[in-house]
């Protein structure tokens, strides 16, 4: 039996000129008519004229009404969601090195909008940020795929009851959705960390730094500060090349866990002890340029200090403030490792700031590296929000 056609979306002029344009986001505002499409449908989108531009997942609720899925017409979803996990899968198996922990399937940079999954060794965490990905069947479809594939003993959801209030989506709480097995431990560079799929931020460990890590472990030396060290992620790397490291955090949770990754590192450490300390980082940073601490290598990786466009200016003078101080506390020939994951700063606003930093603290800094998110976190150029990682590893030259 044939079939019946997909419902349509008609968009403003403004919605085909940016889609033309190559964006695959519609918003709300930029929709002629809906009328009658149940939330999360796939749907043909068609010009004001009536020609189809292609098919898209759309959402009743959130602002991004409609993110497309390919200009081409769709005749079998399904089969377009196993063939892309596949894709995404076969993607990882040729760029990712070293680590049984990556992101499997990031969102709009694998095609599949509304859908992460991430890996940690044996575990798959998955998160669904759309009305269309929480649809039982496509549940059902990803759980097979990756199962197929990826042989997990077990497969959790985590659930961001923000996102599925904004989707209107009724309430879920995070939890097991195959298999039994909710801890582990990973390896990244030969470096081990705990993994309890049921705790902590994100989805367990900050993924798009891991080759950073190893970067910045190239370059450490003498006595290291690893500020914002969260379970240590930075810190562990660094401890095989350092004589002393201490690790700042104002989350005492992350830091029993950074201690725990410690204690299973032990064969790398060689007897040295990592310091971790629980406290506010700007005040930290204060008091210990104040009282002549000096450091061989400081990493700054802080939250997202820009959530939104608006926050620009005041998320820069934060990061200002930090590397200003890293700067003033580093030896001559020191490394600074500093990191942003605010999308709204973009590269060029970041080393603006880092320069203005260095000449207040009358320092001259060589940029080494201008790094971003690990390969397994891809940039779609199309969707400018999956570029969002920065990480500049500089030397202090005076
Ligand atoms: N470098 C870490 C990730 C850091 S995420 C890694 O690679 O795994 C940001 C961290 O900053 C979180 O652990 C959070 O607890 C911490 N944080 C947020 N505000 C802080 C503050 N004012 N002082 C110290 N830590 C802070």
């Amino acid at each position: 039996m044939p079939k019946p056609p997909l419902p349509t979306i008609k968009l403003s002029p403004r919605g085909t000129t940016r889609l033309k344009s190559g964006h695959v986001w519609v918003y709300r505002s930029d929709i002629a008519q809906a009328d009658g499409v149940a939330p999360g449908s796939l749907v043909t989108v068609i010009d004001q004229r009536g020609k189809p531009l292609g098919a898209a997942l759309y959402s009743s609720s959130s602002q991004i009404a409609i993110r497309m899925l390919t200009r081409e017409e769709v005749t079998d979803f399904p089969a377009l969601l196993r063939q892309r996990i596949a894709a995404a899968i076969d993607y990882r198996k040729n760029v990712v090195r070293d680590t049984n922990a990556y992101r499997v399937i990031f969102t709009e940079a694998d095609f599949l909008p509304g859908l992460i999954v991430d890996r940690y060794n044996d575990i798959l965490s998955l998160q669904i940020l759309t009305q269309a990905m929480d649809a039982e069947f496509v549940r059902a479809t990803v759980i097979s795929e990756l199962s197929e594939y990826l042989h997990p003993a077990s497969i959790v959801e985590r659930v961001d009851p923000r996102v599925r209030e904004l989707e209107t989506l009724a309430p879920r709480a995070s939890g097991l959705l195959q298999g039994e097995k909710t801890s582990t431990i990973f390896t990244m560079n030969g470096v081990r960390f705990r993994y309890d799929a049921l705790e902590g931020q994100k989805t367990g460990a900050f993924l798009d730094q891991r080759e950073n890590y190893a970067a910045a472990a190239q370059y450490a030396r003498g006595e290291a500060l690893d500020v914002f060290c969260y379970r240590g992620g930075f810190a562990l790397h660094l401890a095989p090349r350092c004589s002393q490291v201490t690790g700042v955090d104002s989350s005492r949770p992350a830091l029993e866990v950074a201690e725990q990754n410690a204690a299973l590192n032990r064969d790398l450490l060689k007897g040295n002890e990592i310091e971790w300390i629980e406290a506010n980082a700007f005040d930290l940073l204060k008091d210990y340029a104040a009282s002549n601490r000096r450091y061989d290598t400081i990493v700054l990786d802080p939250p997202a200090f820009a959530k939104t466009k608006r926050d620009l200016d005041s998320a820069l003078r934060g990061y200002k403030e930090l590397n200003l101080r890293a700067l003033k506390m580093l030896r001559p020939e020191g490394m600074l490792v500093t990191c942003s994951c605010s999308y709204h700063v973009s590269q060029a606003d970041f080393l603006e700031m880092l320069g203005s930093a260095a000449i207040d603290a009358r320092r001259t800094l060589r940029v080494i590296e201008l790094r971003g998110q690990a390969k397994d976190h891809p940039i779609l150029l199309d969707v400018p929000e999956t570029a969002y990682l920065k990480c500049a590893i500089a030397r202090v030259s005076i």
